[in-house]
């Protein structure tokens, strides 16, 4: 249901494009990024647009997903590092204050037409 939903999202998002002449021609593709944090299912999501672009705007357009992986950066000791999964702590100084600066991305990157 999460990627239905964002999926949605999508397509909208580009119809309103459309329709405000942003975007001018046929969409074949767009480019999305995913950050891994949103748990989104790069094929489920894939194939959900696909389903839910019948009869829209977008309808055949290839979404193409860049997942983007969790990156954390220490309030203590300003050290960045990558994020695998649900726990972690600092890999520096080992301090649970850690804002996360990438990952959380959703976002239509590009968008290719005809
Ligand atoms: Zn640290």
């Amino acid at each position: 249901m999460h990627e239905a939903t964002i999926a949605c999202h999508l397509i909208d998002a580009l119809v309103r494009r459309i329709d405000g002449g942003e975007i001018a021609g046929t969409v074949s593709k767009i480019h999305v990024r995913v950050g891994r944090m949103t748990a989104v299912a790069p094929d489920n999501l894939r194939h959900l647009f696909g389903i839910l672009a019948e009869g829209s705007a977008v309808e055949g357009a290839d979404l193409e997903i860049e997942e983007i992986p969790v990156r954390g950066k220490c309030k203590a000791c300003g050290v960045e590092f990558d994020i695998d999964g649900a726990f972690f702590s600092c890999r520096g100084c080992g301090s649970h204050d850690v804002d996360i600066i990438s990952g959380r991305e959703l976002m239509i990157a590009a968008v290719e037409v005809d």
